[in-house]
């Protein structure tokens, strides 16, 4: 396996193997006993690079691929499952589809200070009725003028809590189906946004995971992913 690691890979194993031993292994336990979200972990991971990994440098990322990115996690999850997916659901979830598919305009003003550490992403699929099959969603986004009104909720929702940004689906055509549903990205900041309950889990317990509620939150049309 080491075979197709690069130098670079090595060096992203190194540097993520001694902060997770250095600094978050000995937190772990008492993170997951108090719930406590990592918050200093994270404002460290965000100076190390960590939370822009596998992002071109034009946006703020450290210009690796997906593999550092892994290894990275896989490092941090050795020492704490809790502190690896609070940089997963970010990475992945929050900046991942935003570099995706949004545009150029989205990724300087979302991705940018994600990728560089600055704010937090967090990404809203599942609701009560919709989570294997996301065809069930029932958040809408209904067409204003100058922009979009959404009202509806999400659930499970990894950094919800602690996000700047959000990337969620709602429903913007109820006579298209699976094709009715779109993805908008929000800042937390907007009126009509807010934390709902948080999740007491089993496990994973310095995550943070909530449910998110929308009410009628006025979204630019530019928001629209
Ligand atoms: C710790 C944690 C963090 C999470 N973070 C996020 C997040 O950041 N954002 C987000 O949007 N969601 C998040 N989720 C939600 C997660 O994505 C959903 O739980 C998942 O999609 C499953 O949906 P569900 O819980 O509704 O289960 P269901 O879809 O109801 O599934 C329940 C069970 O039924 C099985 N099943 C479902 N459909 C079928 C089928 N057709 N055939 C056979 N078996 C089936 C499933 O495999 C599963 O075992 C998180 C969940 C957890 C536990």
């Amino acid at each position: 396996m080491d075979l197709l690691l690069k130098e670079e890979h090595r060096q992203v194993r190194e540097m993520a193997r001694k902060f997770a031993d250095d600094v978050v292994a000995p937190r772990a336990r008492a993170l997951d006993e108090k719930e406590e979200f990592p918050a200093e972990i994270v404002k460290q991971m965000a100076e190390l690079g960590f939370l822009g990994l596998p992002f071109p440098e034009k946006y703020g990322g450290a210009g690796l691929d997906t593999l550092a990115y892994v290894i990275a996690v896989e490092e941090i999850a050795r020492a704490c499952g809790s502190t690896a997916i609070t940089l997963a659901a970010h990475v992945s979830l929050g900046c991942g589809p935003v570099y995706m598919i949004g545009t150029e305009e989205q990724k300087e003003r979302f991705l940018t200070p994600m990728a560089k550490g600055e704010a937090i992403g967090a990404f809203g699929l599942t609701e009560p009725n919709a989570g294997s099959d996301a065809a069930g969603t029932q958040s809408r986004a209904e067409k204003v003028d100058g922009g979009w009104r959404v009202n509806g909720s999400k659930i499970y929702i990894t950094n919800g809590g602690v996000a700047k940004y959000i990337t969620f689906t709602a429903r913007t055509d109820s006579s298209k189906g699976t094709k009715g549903i779109s993805a908008f990205i929000m800042d937390t900041a907007t009126s009509g946004f807010r934390v709902g309950k948080r999740e007491k889990k089993m496990g994973l317990r310095g995550s943070d995971t909530v449910e998110v509620v929308f009410e009628d939150c006025m979204l630019p049309a530019g928001n629209l992913l």
